[in-house]
Protein backbone atom coordinates (compact mmCIF):
# COMPACT_ATOMS: atom_id res chain seq x y z
CA UNK A 1 0.00 0.00 0.00
CA UNK A 2 0.93 3.63 -1.30
CA UNK A 3 0.03 6.76 -0.67
CA UNK A 4 0.56 9.39 -3.16
CA UNK A 5 -0.41 13.43 -1.97
CA UNK A 6 -2.19 15.73 -4.96
CA UNK A 7 -4.56 18.43 -4.95
CA UNK A 8 -8.09 17.02 -4.48
CA UNK A 9 -10.39 18.79 -6.89
CA UNK A 10 -13.90 17.09 -6.85
CA UNK A 11 -14.69 15.50 -3.76
CA UNK A 12 -15.60 11.75 -3.18
CA UNK A 13 -13.92 8.43 -2.82
CA UNK A 14 -13.75 5.56 -5.31
CA UNK A 15 -11.55 2.64 -6.19
CA UNK A 16 -11.32 0.65 -9.50
CA UNK A 17 -8.07 -0.98 -12.08
CA UNK A 18 -6.08 1.78 -13.24
CA UNK A 19 -5.92 2.44 -16.96
CA UNK A 20 -2.99 4.32 -17.56
CA UNK A 21 -3.00 7.43 -20.38
CA UNK A 22 0.04 9.18 -21.29
CA UNK A 23 -1.38 11.90 -23.26
CA UNK A 24 1.59 13.78 -24.61
CA UNK A 25 2.39 10.52 -26.12
CA UNK A 26 -1.29 9.75 -27.62
CA UNK A 27 -0.48 6.18 -25.51
CA UNK A 28 -2.90 4.64 -23.57
CA UNK A 29 -1.50 1.76 -21.05
CA UNK A 30 -4.45 -0.94 -19.60
CA UNK A 31 -4.34 -4.33 -18.78
CA UNK A 32 -5.49 -6.75 -21.31
CA UNK A 33 -7.26 -9.41 -19.94
CA UNK A 34 -5.53 -13.14 -19.96
CA UNK A 35 -7.78 -14.44 -22.62
CA UNK A 36 -6.94 -11.42 -24.63
CA UNK A 37 -3.31 -11.95 -24.95
CA UNK A 38 -3.22 -13.99 -28.10
CA UNK A 39 -5.16 -11.52 -30.24
CA UNK A 40 -3.12 -8.76 -28.35
CA UNK A 41 0.02 -10.08 -29.76
CA UNK A 42 -1.60 -10.31 -33.06
CA UNK A 43 -2.15 -6.96 -33.38
CA UNK A 44 1.33 -6.22 -33.05
CA UNK A 45 2.29 -8.85 -35.15
CA UNK A 46 -0.23 -7.39 -38.37
CA UNK A 47 0.83 -3.61 -37.11
CA UNK A 48 4.45 -5.43 -38.39
CA UNK A 49 3.44 -7.10 -41.53
CA UNK A 50 1.65 -3.77 -42.90
CA UNK A 51 4.30 -1.54 -41.87
CA UNK A 52 6.63 -4.12 -44.18
CA UNK A 53 4.22 -3.62 -47.09
CA UNK A 54 4.28 0.06 -46.58
CA UNK A 55 7.99 0.50 -46.35
CA UNK A 56 8.16 -1.89 -49.29
CA UNK A 57 5.61 0.10 -51.29
CA UNK A 58 7.43 3.60 -50.34
CA UNK A 59 10.69 2.08 -51.29
CA UNK A 60 9.54 1.11 -54.31
CA UNK A 61 8.01 4.53 -55.37
CA UNK A 62 11.14 6.39 -54.22
CA UNK A 63 13.16 4.08 -56.41
CA UNK A 64 11.39 5.10 -59.55
CA UNK A 65 10.81 8.42 -59.04
CA UNK A 66 14.42 9.76 -57.28
CA UNK A 67 16.49 6.59 -57.36
CA UNK A 68 17.99 4.01 -55.68
CA UNK A 69 19.84 5.81 -53.13
CA UNK A 70 17.33 7.89 -51.61
CA UNK A 71 14.94 4.67 -51.64
CA UNK A 72 17.95 2.81 -49.60
CA UNK A 73 17.44 5.38 -46.55
CA UNK A 74 14.31 3.07 -45.78
CA UNK A 75 17.05 -0.36 -46.01
CA UNK A 76 17.96 0.53 -41.85
CA UNK A 77 14.27 0.71 -41.23
CA UNK A 78 13.18 -2.74 -42.93
CA UNK A 79 16.07 -3.86 -40.69
CA UNK A 80 14.68 -3.06 -37.47
CA UNK A 81 11.89 -4.34 -38.22
CA UNK A 82 13.06 -7.91 -37.95
CA UNK A 83 15.17 -6.99 -35.13
CA UNK A 84 14.26 -9.07 -32.52
CA UNK A 85 14.82 -5.84 -29.58
CA UNK A 86 11.81 -4.24 -31.21
CA UNK A 87 8.67 -6.04 -32.00
CA UNK A 88 9.70 -9.47 -30.83
CA UNK A 89 10.40 -7.25 -27.64
CA UNK A 90 7.40 -6.03 -27.03
CA UNK A 91 5.18 -9.02 -28.25
CA UNK A 92 7.79 -10.32 -24.79
CA UNK A 93 6.09 -7.46 -22.51
CA UNK A 94 2.64 -8.14 -23.61
CA UNK A 95 2.92 -11.37 -22.80
CA UNK A 96 4.44 -10.66 -19.30
CA UNK A 97 2.89 -8.14 -18.32
CA UNK A 98 -0.04 -8.26 -20.19
CA UNK A 99 -0.07 -4.63 -21.25
CA UNK A 100 -1.74 -3.42 -24.14
CA UNK A 101 0.42 -3.39 -27.73
CA UNK A 102 0.67 -0.24 -28.02
CA UNK A 103 1.87 1.01 -24.54
CA UNK A 104 4.89 -2.23 -25.17
CA UNK A 105 5.63 -0.45 -28.12
CA UNK A 106 6.11 2.77 -26.61
CA UNK A 107 8.12 1.30 -23.81
CA UNK A 108 10.44 -0.22 -26.35
CA UNK A 109 10.76 2.98 -28.27
CA UNK A 110 12.34 4.30 -25.23
CA UNK A 111 14.56 1.97 -23.63
CA UNK A 112 15.91 2.21 -27.34
CA UNK A 113 15.78 5.86 -27.28
CA UNK A 114 18.35 5.32 -24.10
CA UNK A 115 20.76 3.37 -25.60
CA UNK A 116 21.02 5.51 -28.98
CA UNK A 117 20.89 9.28 -26.73
CA UNK A 118 24.72 7.28 -25.21
CA UNK A 119 26.53 6.84 -28.40
CA UNK A 120 29.12 8.88 -29.15
CA UNK A 121 28.92 7.90 -33.12
CA UNK A 122 26.76 10.89 -34.11
CA UNK A 123 26.06 8.68 -37.35
CA UNK A 124 24.60 6.10 -34.99
CA UNK A 125 22.98 8.75 -32.51
CA UNK A 126 20.69 9.61 -35.37
CA UNK A 127 19.60 6.36 -36.46
CA UNK A 128 17.20 7.18 -33.33
CA UNK A 129 15.13 9.42 -36.15
CA UNK A 130 14.52 5.85 -38.19
CA UNK A 131 13.80 3.86 -34.56
CA UNK A 132 10.84 6.61 -33.71
CA UNK A 133 10.15 7.19 -37.90
CA UNK A 134 9.19 3.04 -37.28
CA UNK A 135 7.96 3.24 -33.87
CA UNK A 136 5.37 5.86 -34.95
CA UNK A 137 4.59 3.46 -38.03
CA UNK A 138 3.73 0.40 -36.27
CA UNK A 139 1.46 2.85 -33.47
CA UNK A 140 -0.24 4.16 -36.55
CA UNK A 141 -1.18 0.40 -38.03
CA UNK A 142 -2.07 -0.48 -34.35
CA UNK A 143 -4.38 2.40 -34.31
CA UNK A 144 -5.43 1.30 -37.19
CA UNK A 145 -8.51 -1.41 -35.48
CA UNK A 146 -8.49 0.43 -31.85
CA UNK A 147 -8.29 4.67 -33.72
CA UNK A 148 -7.75 6.62 -30.53
CA UNK A 149 -6.93 6.83 -26.93
CA UNK A 150 -10.79 8.49 -27.03
CA UNK A 151 -12.62 5.47 -28.63
CA UNK A 152 -10.31 3.16 -26.26
CA UNK A 153 -11.58 5.16 -23.05
CA UNK A 154 -15.19 5.39 -24.05
CA UNK A 155 -15.39 1.21 -24.43
CA UNK A 156 -13.59 0.13 -21.36
CA UNK A 157 -15.64 -2.78 -20.27
CA UNK A 158 -15.07 -3.13 -15.98
CA UNK A 159 -15.05 -0.09 -13.15
CA UNK A 160 -11.88 1.82 -13.40
CA UNK A 161 -10.18 4.83 -12.24
CA UNK A 162 -7.93 6.82 -14.89
CA UNK A 163 -4.37 8.17 -14.19
CA UNK A 164 -2.67 10.33 -16.54
CA UNK A 165 -0.37 12.74 -17.11
CA UNK A 166 -3.05 14.79 -17.70
CA UNK A 167 -6.12 15.04 -19.29
CA UNK A 168 -7.54 17.52 -21.42
CA UNK A 169 -11.36 18.61 -20.97
CA UNK A 170 -12.16 17.22 -24.81
CA UNK A 171 -10.66 14.16 -23.64
CA UNK A 172 -12.22 13.86 -20.83
CA UNK A 173 -15.47 14.82 -22.14
CA UNK A 174 -15.34 11.78 -24.34
CA UNK A 175 -14.62 9.35 -21.50
CA UNK A 176 -17.19 6.80 -20.67
CA UNK A 177 -17.78 8.00 -17.10
CA UNK A 178 -20.01 5.65 -15.84
CA UNK A 179 -17.50 2.88 -16.12
CA UNK A 180 -14.33 5.19 -15.13
CA UNK A 181 -15.16 6.09 -11.63
CA UNK A 182 -12.50 8.67 -10.86
CA UNK A 183 -9.03 10.04 -12.06
CA UNK A 184 -5.87 10.94 -11.06
CA UNK A 185 -3.12 13.15 -13.08
CA UNK A 186 0.44 14.40 -12.77
CA UNK A 187 -0.29 17.95 -14.15
CA UNK A 188 -1.50 20.05 -11.33
CA UNK A 189 -3.12 23.60 -11.41
CA UNK A 190 -3.32 24.02 -15.25
CA UNK A 191 -6.00 21.27 -15.13
CA UNK A 192 -8.18 22.98 -13.49
CA UNK A 193 -10.47 22.76 -16.59
CA UNK A 194 -10.78 19.17 -16.10
CA UNK A 195 -11.24 19.91 -12.82
CA UNK A 196 -14.82 21.71 -13.75
CA UNK A 197 -15.61 19.12 -15.70
CA UNK A 198 -14.89 16.29 -12.97
CA UNK A 199 -17.35 18.56 -10.63
CA UNK A 200 -19.50 18.75 -12.79
CA UNK A 201 -19.86 15.05 -13.55
CA UNK A 202 -19.53 14.18 -9.77
CA UNK A 203 -16.44 12.62 -10.78
CA UNK A 204 -13.92 12.44 -7.79
CA UNK A 205 -10.28 13.68 -8.31
CA UNK A 206 -7.02 14.27 -7.45
CA UNK A 207 -4.48 16.14 -9.60
CA UNK A 208 -0.79 17.64 -8.96
CA UNK A 209 0.70 14.34 -8.21
CA UNK A 210 3.50 14.63 -10.38
CA UNK A 211 4.52 10.41 -10.81
CA UNK A 212 1.62 8.69 -10.92
CA UNK A 213 1.90 7.48 -14.48
CA UNK A 214 5.41 6.36 -13.44
CA UNK A 215 4.29 4.32 -9.91
CA UNK A 216 1.05 2.81 -11.39
CA UNK A 217 0.71 -0.41 -13.53
CA UNK A 218 -2.19 -1.01 -15.41
CA UNK A 219 -4.81 -2.99 -13.70
CA UNK A 220 -3.55 -1.85 -10.57
CA UNK A 221 -6.06 -0.95 -7.38
CA UNK A 222 -5.96 2.38 -6.76
CA UNK A 223 -8.36 4.36 -4.54
CA UNK A 224 -8.80 7.68 -5.48
CA UNK A 225 -9.84 10.62 -2.68
CA UNK A 226 -10.87 13.44 -3.57
CA UNK A 227 -12.37 14.66 -0.70
CA UNK A 228 -8.55 13.84 1.19
CA UNK A 229 -6.39 15.15 -1.18
CA UNK A 230 -4.73 11.40 -1.70
CA UNK A 231 -4.68 8.03 -3.72
CA UNK A 232 -3.73 5.13 -2.83
CA UNK A 233 -2.14 2.20 -4.59
CA UNK A 234 -2.31 -1.43 -3.96
CA UNK A 235 -4.77 -0.70 -0.53
CA UNK A 236 -5.02 -3.41 2.01
CA UNK A 237 -8.52 -5.07 2.21
CA UNK A 238 -9.28 -3.38 4.71
CA UNK A 239 -8.98 0.40 3.51
CA UNK A 240 -10.43 -1.13 0.16
CA UNK A 241 -13.82 -2.63 1.76
CA UNK A 242 -14.04 0.51 3.74
CA UNK A 243 -13.98 2.46 0.49
CA UNK A 244 -15.97 0.00 -1.15
CA UNK A 245 -19.07 0.64 0.86
CA UNK A 246 -19.22 4.01 0.08
CA UNK A 247 -18.41 3.60 -2.97
CA UNK A 248 -21.67 1.37 -3.76
CA UNK A 249 -23.80 4.57 -2.93
CA UNK A 250 -22.32 6.99 -4.99
CA UNK A 251 -23.57 6.97 -9.06
CA UNK A 252 -22.42 9.01 -11.69
CA UNK A 253 -24.74 12.21 -12.81
CA UNK A 254 -26.48 10.72 -15.82
CA UNK A 255 -28.51 13.64 -17.54
CA UNK A 256 -31.91 12.63 -17.78
CA UNK A 257 -33.86 12.73 -20.93
CA UNK A 258 -35.36 15.80 -20.77
CA UNK A 259 -32.25 17.09 -19.65
CA UNK A 260 -30.62 16.23 -22.84
CA UNK A 261 -33.60 17.60 -25.10
CA UNK A 262 -33.90 21.22 -22.92
CA UNK A 263 -31.92 23.89 -25.06
CA UNK A 264 -29.02 25.42 -23.02
CA UNK A 265 -29.72 28.51 -21.78
CA UNK A 266 -27.90 31.13 -19.15
CA UNK A 267 -29.51 31.49 -15.56
CA UNK A 268 -30.98 34.52 -16.99
CA UNK A 269 -32.95 33.04 -20.03
CA UNK A 270 -30.14 34.11 -22.82
CA UNK A 271 -30.51 31.19 -25.51
CA UNK A 272 -27.49 29.81 -26.55
CA UNK A 273 -27.06 26.96 -29.24
CA UNK A 274 -25.40 24.05 -29.09
CA UNK A 275 -24.38 21.99 -32.40
CA UNK A 276 -21.51 19.37 -32.74
CA UNK A 277 -18.68 18.13 -34.42
CA UNK A 278 -18.65 15.04 -35.97
CA UNK A 279 -16.03 13.07 -37.85
CA UNK A 280 -17.89 10.11 -38.82
CA UNK A 281 -21.60 9.87 -39.58
CA UNK A 282 -22.35 7.02 -37.62
CA UNK A 283 -21.83 9.22 -34.56
CA UNK A 284 -25.00 11.56 -35.39
CA UNK A 285 -26.85 9.21 -33.27
CA UNK A 286 -24.85 10.19 -30.25
CA UNK A 287 -25.19 13.67 -31.32
CA UNK A 288 -28.83 13.59 -31.40
CA UNK A 289 -28.84 11.90 -27.85
CA UNK A 290 -26.40 14.38 -26.44
CA UNK A 291 -29.37 17.06 -27.70
CA UNK A 292 -27.17 18.76 -30.43
CA UNK A 293 -29.05 21.42 -32.18
CA UNK A 294 -27.54 19.94 -35.47
CA UNK A 295 -23.81 19.51 -36.65
CA UNK A 296 -21.68 22.99 -36.57
CA UNK A 297 -18.72 20.89 -38.10
CA UNK A 298 -18.64 17.71 -40.23
CA UNK A 299 -15.30 17.15 -40.99
CA UNK A 300 -15.87 15.09 -44.42
CA UNK A 301 -12.15 14.76 -44.91
CA UNK A 302 -12.56 11.48 -42.44
CA UNK A 303 -14.61 10.09 -45.75
CA UNK A 304 -10.90 9.73 -47.02
CA UNK A 305 -9.27 8.42 -44.06
CA UNK A 306 -9.12 4.12 -44.14
CA UNK A 307 -10.54 3.87 -47.31
CA UNK A 308 -8.46 2.96 -50.37
CA UNK A 309 -9.71 5.44 -52.56
CA UNK A 310 -11.56 8.34 -52.90
CA UNK A 311 -15.19 8.40 -52.52
CA UNK A 312 -17.14 8.40 -55.61
CA UNK A 313 -20.22 11.24 -55.91
CA UNK A 314 -23.05 8.63 -55.54
CA UNK A 315 -20.70 6.85 -52.34
CA UNK A 316 -20.65 10.55 -51.31
CA UNK A 317 -24.45 11.52 -51.79
CA UNK A 318 -25.10 8.48 -49.80
CA UNK A 319 -23.25 9.53 -46.75
CA UNK A 320 -24.38 13.68 -46.84
CA UNK A 321 -27.89 12.68 -47.48
CA UNK A 322 -28.03 9.64 -44.09
CA UNK A 323 -26.42 12.59 -42.33
CA UNK A 324 -28.84 15.43 -43.50
CA UNK A 325 -32.22 13.12 -42.98
CA UNK A 326 -30.84 12.23 -39.35
CA UNK A 327 -30.27 15.38 -38.36
CA UNK A 328 -33.76 17.11 -40.03
CA UNK A 329 -34.89 19.90 -39.60
CA UNK A 330 -31.98 21.04 -37.63
CA UNK A 331 -28.79 21.93 -39.83
CA UNK A 332 -25.95 19.55 -40.85
CA UNK A 333 -22.91 22.04 -41.68
CA UNK A 334 -20.18 20.04 -43.63
CA UNK A 335 -17.00 21.29 -44.22
CA UNK A 336 -15.53 20.47 -47.44
CA UNK A 337 -12.22 18.18 -47.28
CA UNK A 338 -9.57 20.15 -44.75
CA UNK A 339 -6.84 17.41 -46.21
CA UNK A 340 -3.26 18.49 -47.71
CA UNK A 341 -1.37 17.20 -50.17
CA UNK A 342 0.45 14.32 -48.74
CA UNK A 343 -2.85 13.21 -47.16
CA UNK A 344 -4.08 13.14 -50.66
CA UNK A 345 -1.95 11.29 -51.78
CA UNK A 346 -1.69 8.59 -49.69
CA UNK A 347 -5.58 8.09 -50.56
CA UNK A 348 -5.64 8.37 -53.94
CA UNK A 349 -1.81 7.38 -55.64
CA UNK A 350 -1.04 5.10 -53.13
CA UNK A 351 -3.45 2.98 -52.02
CA UNK A 352 -1.16 0.17 -50.50
CA UNK A 353 -0.80 2.49 -47.63
CA UNK A 354 -4.72 1.58 -46.54
CA UNK A 355 -4.20 3.52 -42.98
CA UNK A 356 -1.92 6.08 -43.37
CA UNK A 357 -3.38 9.07 -41.57
CA UNK A 358 -1.87 11.79 -39.87
CA UNK A 359 -3.05 12.35 -36.47
CA UNK A 360 -4.76 15.90 -35.45
CA UNK A 361 -1.62 17.47 -34.04
CA UNK A 362 0.51 16.21 -37.52
CA UNK A 363 -2.55 17.63 -39.13
CA UNK A 364 -3.17 20.99 -36.98
CA UNK A 365 -0.27 21.88 -38.32
CA UNK A 366 0.20 21.73 -41.78
CA UNK A 367 0.58 25.38 -43.73
CA UNK A 368 0.67 24.03 -46.72
CA UNK A 369 -1.60 23.27 -50.06
CA UNK A 370 -4.93 22.56 -47.84
CA UNK A 371 -7.95 22.98 -47.38
CA UNK A 372 -10.07 25.31 -49.85
CA UNK A 373 -6.31 26.21 -51.16
CA UNK A 374 -6.06 22.40 -52.32
CA UNK A 375 -9.85 22.23 -53.79
CA UNK A 376 -8.99 25.11 -55.99
CA UNK A 377 -6.24 23.24 -57.45
CA UNK A 378 -7.82 19.92 -57.66
CA UNK A 379 -11.11 21.01 -59.42
CA UNK A 380 -11.98 17.35 -60.24
CA UNK A 381 -12.25 16.76 -56.60
CA UNK A 382 -13.75 19.54 -55.42
CA UNK A 383 -16.17 19.81 -57.65
CA UNK A 384 -17.42 15.99 -57.01
CA UNK A 385 -18.02 16.52 -53.31
CA UNK A 386 -20.15 19.96 -54.29
CA UNK A 387 -22.36 18.11 -56.79
CA UNK A 388 -22.70 15.18 -54.07
CA UNK A 389 -23.56 17.81 -51.43
CA UNK A 390 -26.08 19.73 -53.34
CA UNK A 391 -27.32 16.49 -54.69
CA UNK A 392 -28.01 15.63 -50.95
CA UNK A 393 -29.36 19.33 -50.25
CA UNK A 394 -33.39 18.36 -50.59
CA UNK A 395 -32.75 15.94 -47.61
CA UNK A 396 -32.43 18.58 -44.72
CA UNK A 397 -30.88 21.59 -44.13
CA UNK A 398 -27.31 21.86 -45.50
CA UNK A 399 -24.76 24.12 -45.08
CA UNK A 400 -21.11 24.13 -47.27
CA UNK A 401 -18.31 25.55 -45.35
CA UNK A 402 -15.21 25.87 -46.90
CA UNK A 403 -12.23 25.50 -44.22
CA UNK A 404 -8.32 27.09 -44.68
CA UNK A 405 -9.67 30.41 -46.49
CA UNK A 406 -7.35 33.21 -46.21
CA UNK A 407 -9.17 35.67 -48.60
CA UNK A 408 -12.07 37.11 -50.49
CA UNK A 409 -10.67 36.03 -53.85
CA UNK A 410 -10.49 32.51 -52.84
CA UNK A 411 -14.04 32.47 -51.35
CA UNK A 412 -15.08 34.03 -54.79
CA UNK A 413 -14.02 31.27 -56.72
CA UNK A 414 -15.05 28.78 -54.68
CA UNK A 415 -18.41 29.91 -54.81
CA UNK A 416 -17.84 30.16 -58.27
CA UNK A 417 -17.66 26.39 -58.78
CA UNK A 418 -20.80 25.85 -56.15
CA UNK A 419 -22.99 27.79 -58.89
CA UNK A 420 -20.95 26.26 -61.40
CA UNK A 421 -21.84 22.48 -59.90
CA UNK A 422 -25.51 23.58 -59.62
CA UNK A 423 -25.72 24.80 -62.91
CA UNK A 424 -23.95 21.32 -64.28
CA UNK A 425 -26.62 19.47 -62.00
CA UNK A 426 -29.85 21.56 -63.44
CA UNK A 427 -28.55 21.13 -66.99
CA UNK A 428 -28.78 16.99 -66.28
CA UNK A 429 -32.86 17.63 -64.77
CA UNK A 430 -31.63 17.89 -61.11
CA UNK A 431 -33.05 21.07 -58.82
CA UNK A 432 -31.24 22.09 -56.16
CA UNK A 433 -31.95 24.40 -53.30
CA UNK A 434 -30.30 26.99 -52.45
CA UNK A 435 -27.49 26.15 -49.68
CA UNK A 436 -26.17 28.98 -47.43
CA UNK A 437 -22.30 29.20 -47.39
CA UNK A 438 -19.57 29.72 -45.07
CA UNK A 439 -16.11 29.90 -44.02
CA UNK A 440 -14.09 28.85 -41.30
CA UNK A 441 -12.11 31.76 -39.73
CA UNK A 442 -8.79 30.16 -38.77
CA UNK A 443 -6.50 31.88 -40.38
CA UNK A 444 -5.35 35.15 -39.14
CA UNK A 445 -5.29 37.15 -42.31
CA UNK A 446 -9.64 35.73 -42.20
CA UNK A 447 -10.13 37.02 -39.18
CA UNK A 448 -8.52 40.46 -40.16
CA UNK A 449 -10.48 40.94 -43.34
CA UNK A 450 -13.85 39.28 -41.40
CA UNK A 451 -15.66 42.23 -42.80
CA UNK A 452 -15.11 41.83 -45.93
CA UNK A 453 -15.51 38.26 -46.03
CA UNK A 454 -18.60 38.91 -44.00
CA UNK A 455 -20.34 40.48 -46.84
CA UNK A 456 -20.23 37.34 -49.11
CA UNK A 457 -20.86 34.36 -46.97
CA UNK A 458 -24.02 33.50 -45.20
CA UNK A 459 -22.11 32.57 -42.25
CA UNK A 460 -19.00 31.91 -39.99
CA UNK A 461 -17.77 29.13 -37.93
CA UNK A 462 -14.39 30.59 -36.49
CA UNK A 463 -12.15 27.44 -35.78
CA UNK A 464 -10.29 28.28 -32.97
CA UNK A 465 -7.98 25.13 -32.74
CA UNK A 466 -5.80 26.25 -35.86
CA UNK A 467 -6.41 30.35 -35.56
CA UNK A 468 -4.78 30.23 -31.79
CA UNK A 469 -1.73 28.62 -33.32
CA UNK A 470 -1.82 30.48 -36.59
CA UNK A 471 -2.06 33.76 -34.32
CA UNK A 472 0.40 32.96 -31.89
CA UNK A 473 2.83 31.33 -33.99
CA UNK A 474 3.00 28.65 -31.87
CA UNK A 475 3.17 24.81 -33.27
CA UNK A 476 1.63 22.58 -31.39
CA UNK A 477 3.49 19.80 -32.63
CA UNK A 478 6.94 21.08 -31.57
CA UNK A 479 7.06 19.96 -27.86
CA UNK A 480 9.87 23.42 -27.44
CA UNK A 481 6.33 25.53 -27.54
CA UNK A 482 3.26 23.33 -27.45
CA UNK A 483 3.13 25.48 -24.13
CA UNK A 484 2.53 28.96 -25.24
CA UNK A 485 -0.71 27.26 -27.25
CA UNK A 486 -2.92 29.49 -25.28
CA UNK A 487 -6.30 30.02 -25.82
CA UNK A 488 -6.94 33.00 -23.14
CA UNK A 489 -4.17 34.91 -24.34
CA UNK A 490 -5.12 38.61 -24.86
CA UNK A 491 -4.43 38.37 -28.92
CA UNK A 492 -7.06 35.50 -28.80
CA UNK A 493 -9.85 37.06 -26.83
CA UNK A 494 -9.00 40.26 -28.95
CA UNK A 495 -9.53 38.70 -32.39
CA UNK A 496 -12.92 36.26 -31.20
CA UNK A 497 -14.41 39.80 -30.51
CA UNK A 498 -12.90 41.27 -33.99
CA UNK A 499 -14.93 38.70 -35.47
CA UNK A 500 -18.33 38.49 -33.72
CA UNK A 501 -18.18 42.30 -34.55
CA UNK A 502 -17.69 41.87 -38.33
CA UNK A 503 -20.29 39.03 -38.64
CA UNK A 504 -22.47 41.19 -36.17
CA UNK A 505 -21.92 44.07 -38.61
CA UNK A 506 -23.47 42.25 -41.63
CA UNK A 507 -25.86 40.18 -39.85
CA UNK A 508 -24.71 36.80 -40.42
CA UNK A 509 -24.46 34.03 -37.33
CA UNK A 510 -20.85 32.78 -35.87
CA UNK A 511 -20.62 29.79 -34.13
CA UNK A 512 -17.03 28.99 -32.55
CA UNK A 513 -16.03 24.93 -33.30
CA UNK A 514 -12.51 24.78 -31.98
CA UNK A 515 -12.11 22.55 -28.96
CA UNK A 516 -12.17 25.60 -26.75
CA UNK A 517 -16.00 25.75 -26.54
CA UNK A 518 -15.87 22.44 -24.70
CA UNK A 519 -13.70 23.70 -22.19
CA UNK A 520 -16.19 24.44 -19.30
CA UNK A 521 -13.95 26.98 -18.09
CA UNK A 522 -13.87 29.28 -21.16
CA UNK A 523 -16.96 28.87 -22.10
CA UNK A 524 -18.80 31.19 -20.30
CA UNK A 525 -16.26 34.13 -21.28
CA UNK A 526 -17.45 33.57 -24.67
CA UNK A 527 -20.82 33.86 -24.32
CA UNK A 528 -19.56 36.95 -22.22
CA UNK A 529 -17.29 38.10 -25.14
CA UNK A 530 -20.55 37.91 -27.48
CA UNK A 531 -20.66 34.63 -28.67
CA UNK A 532 -24.17 32.67 -28.86
CA UNK A 533 -23.53 29.83 -31.03
CA UNK A 534 -20.90 26.75 -30.71
CA UNK A 535 -19.94 23.46 -31.93
CA UNK A 536 -18.56 20.63 -29.88
CA UNK A 537 -17.79 16.93 -29.49
CA UNK A 538 -21.34 15.59 -28.24
CA UNK A 539 -19.47 14.47 -25.03
CA UNK A 540 -19.27 17.68 -23.95
CA UNK A 541 -22.53 19.14 -24.53
CA UNK A 542 -24.52 18.01 -21.36
CA UNK A 543 -21.46 19.89 -19.04
CA UNK A 544 -21.57 22.57 -21.15
CA UNK A 545 -25.41 23.34 -20.74
CA UNK A 546 -25.04 22.77 -17.19
CA UNK A 547 -22.19 25.44 -16.62
CA UNK A 548 -24.20 27.86 -18.62
CA UNK A 549 -27.97 27.09 -16.72
CA UNK A 550 -25.60 28.14 -13.88
CA UNK A 551 -24.48 31.75 -15.11
CA UNK A 552 -25.79 35.23 -15.69
CA UNK A 553 -25.42 36.86 -18.64
CA UNK A 554 -24.71 40.52 -16.92
CA UNK A 555 -21.78 38.62 -14.74
CA UNK A 556 -20.50 37.06 -17.87
CA UNK A 557 -20.78 40.23 -19.97
CA UNK A 558 -18.62 42.44 -16.92
CA UNK A 559 -16.40 38.56 -16.83
CA UNK A 560 -15.31 39.50 -20.68
CA UNK A 561 -15.16 42.89 -19.69
CA UNK A 562 -12.15 42.47 -17.41
CA UNK A 563 -10.94 39.21 -19.15
CA UNK A 564 -10.04 42.37 -21.67
CA UNK A 565 -8.31 44.54 -19.70
CA UNK A 566 -5.58 41.76 -18.45
CA UNK A 567 -2.72 41.83 -19.81
CA UNK A 568 -1.34 38.11 -19.38
CA UNK A 569 -2.89 34.63 -19.71
CA UNK A 570 -2.05 34.29 -15.66
CA UNK A 571 -4.16 37.49 -14.99
CA UNK A 572 -7.07 35.85 -17.35
CA UNK A 573 -7.05 32.31 -15.84
CA UNK A 574 -7.28 33.88 -12.42
CA UNK A 575 -9.81 35.86 -13.30
CA UNK A 576 -11.73 32.90 -14.38
CA UNK A 577 -11.05 30.72 -11.67
CA UNK A 578 -12.51 33.81 -9.55
CA UNK A 579 -15.79 34.17 -11.57
CA UNK A 580 -16.37 30.34 -11.12
CA UNK A 581 -15.70 30.50 -7.36
CA UNK A 582 -17.23 27.78 -6.56
CA UNK A 583 -15.32 25.35 -8.78
CA UNK A 584 -12.12 26.72 -7.86
CA UNK A 585 -8.92 24.50 -6.33
CA UNK A 586 -6.70 26.92 -5.55
CA UNK A 587 -6.17 26.48 -2.02
C1 LIG B 1 -10.26 24.41 -35.97
O1 LIG B 1 -9.26 24.68 -36.62
O2 LIG B 1 -10.57 25.00 -34.92
C2 LIG B 1 -11.16 23.34 -36.39
C3 LIG B 1 -12.29 23.12 -35.78
O3 LIG B 1 -10.76 22.57 -37.41
P1 LIG B 1 -9.75 21.35 -37.26
O4 LIG B 1 -9.54 21.14 -35.79
O5 LIG B 1 -10.40 20.22 -37.94
O6 LIG B 1 -8.55 21.89 -37.96
MG1 LIG C 1 -8.94 23.92 -38.57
Amino acid sequence: MQRLKGIGVSPGVVYGRAVVLMQRAQVLRYRVAADRIPHEVDRLEQSRVRARQQLHDIRARLARRRGPELASLFDAQLLMLDDPMLVPKAETLVRDTGVNAEWAVQQVFDEFSAVFEDMADPYLRERKGDVADLVGRLKMNLRQDVSTPRDLLSALDEASVLVADELTPSLAAQVDWTKVRGFATDAGSRTYHTAILARSLEVPAVVGLHEAVARIQPGQMVIIDGTGDEIIIDPDPAALAQVARVCEDRRPAVHAEADRRRPATTADGIRVRLEANLEFADDLASARYAGAEGVGLYRSEFLLASRRSIPSEDEQFQVYRRMLEGMAPDPVTVRTFDVDEDQLALRSMDPTLGGSWLSEVERGSRQGLRGLRLSLTRSDLFRTQLRALLRAAPYGALRIMFPFVSGVEQLRRAKQLVAEARASLLAEGTHTPDVPVGVMIEIPAAAYTADLLAREVDFFTIGTNDLIQYCLAVDRADERVSGLYEPLHPAILRVLVMVRRAAGRARIPVSLCGEMASDPAILPLLVGLGLREFSMTPGALGVAKQVLSDSRLEDLKALARRALSLATVEEIEQELLAALGRYSIHR
